[in-house]
């Protein structure tokens, strides 16, 4: 699932907050990861030197939050077998034979529960 969740992770990372989205394909509710902080936003670069320590700490730290969203991004959106298309709580129904996204229930005449049947909380 986290695979999944990557290759359709948006990075709307800018040089001083490190922020990811994912949409659900279903009802198009954004998940947007918390905002962390780069730690050394405030830093200046004003050598060679010091501009590839800034970009490699940087990196590293993108990549830390990059994960952590995932993660949790993970926890709430679904991977429909029938589509193919990563979609939220709401939009994913538990049924008997397979679990399948709302929009497939509906094609396929398959009945189920929501995993959530509201969005508690945009934020990841
Ligand atoms: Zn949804
Ligand atoms: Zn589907």
């Amino acid at each position: 699932m986290r695979k999944l969740v990557a290759s359709v992770l948006e990075d709307l990372s800018t040089r001083e907050v490190f922020l990811f989205r994912v949409s659900c394909a279903g009802c198009a509710t954004e998940y947007t990861s918390r905002p962390v902080r780069f730690s050394r936003a405030d830093s200046i670069a004003d050598t060679p030197g010091k501009q590839t320590l800034l970009h490699a700490v940087y990196s590293q730290e993108q990549e830390t939050a990059r994960l952590y969203a995932i993660r949790n991004a993970a926890e709430r959106m679904n991977y429909c077998p029938i589509c193919k298309r990563i979609v939220c709580d709401r939009c994913f129904l538990i049924c008997d034979d397979l679990d399948m996204c709302r929009q497939c229930a509906g094609a396929l005449d398959q009945k189920g529960m929501p995993v959530a049947a509201e969005v508690v909380e945009a934020a990841m």
